[in-house]
């Protein structure tokens, strides 16, 4: 059996040997140590040489959680950047329905923009229309029923019950059709 090397005071990552504890079943040398977190625990000689153990656990913990903030913050990343168009992020304000922050956009609320008003629009060559629909209450509806797939294949125009004075619902229609627009009347 090697001599016994005395680890007492020896420091090993975040451990510092306080003194001998029992041996192991294995009848090697096993050494009580204080964590800087404030915890104790025994650690195996052999580990604390090989550098094995290096703390009572919450090295480890934090190791841990660290990574999965950073795999959190990565995957949170890669999403925006998929939506990212021009300096806009686009998001899930956990709703369901994807927007970015946008304020000087028209069909924003002077902060956000919904992504499928702003789709829609873009795909309608930024008509004017557009505009005045949802001033007076459109709504976009997302065909398939997904609120993130802002493709605009996937959004049509409701146009609302109530519109300007002096404006009729079918003729609004009737105009928008002849331009080739898909708008469907309210539900
Ligand atoms: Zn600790």
């Amino acid at each position: 059996m090697p001599p016994l090397i005395n680890e007492t005071g020896n420091v090993y990552g975040r451990l510092m040997v306080i003194e001998r504890a029992s041996n192991d079943k294995h009848n090697k040398p096993v050494w009580l140590c204080q964590c800087s977190c404030g915890n104790t625990t025994e650690v195996k000689a052999m580990n604390l040489r090989t550098g094995h153990t290096r703390s009572c656990g919450c090295l480890e913990r934090e190791i841990h959680s660290e990574t999965v903030k950073v795999a959190q913050m990565f995957k949170v990343e890669k999403a925006a950047e998929k939506r990212t168009r021009g300096d806009v992020v686009w998001i899930d304000g956990g709703h369901g329905y994807i927007s970015g922050y946008w304020p000087e956009h028209p069909l924003g609320n002077g902060q956000r923009v919904y992504e499928h008003w702003h789709n829609f629009w873009i795909f309608n060559d930024a008509a004017e229309w557009v505009l005045s629909a949802k001033e007076i209450g459109a709504t976009i509806h997302h065909i398939n029923a997904r609120r993130g797939d802002n493709r605009p294949e996937n959004l049509e125009l409701r146009w609302p019950g109530l519109h300007p004075a002096g404006w009729s619902t079918d003729d609004i229609i009737r105009v928008l059709v002849s331009q080739g627009y898909r708008v469907l009347p309210p539900e």
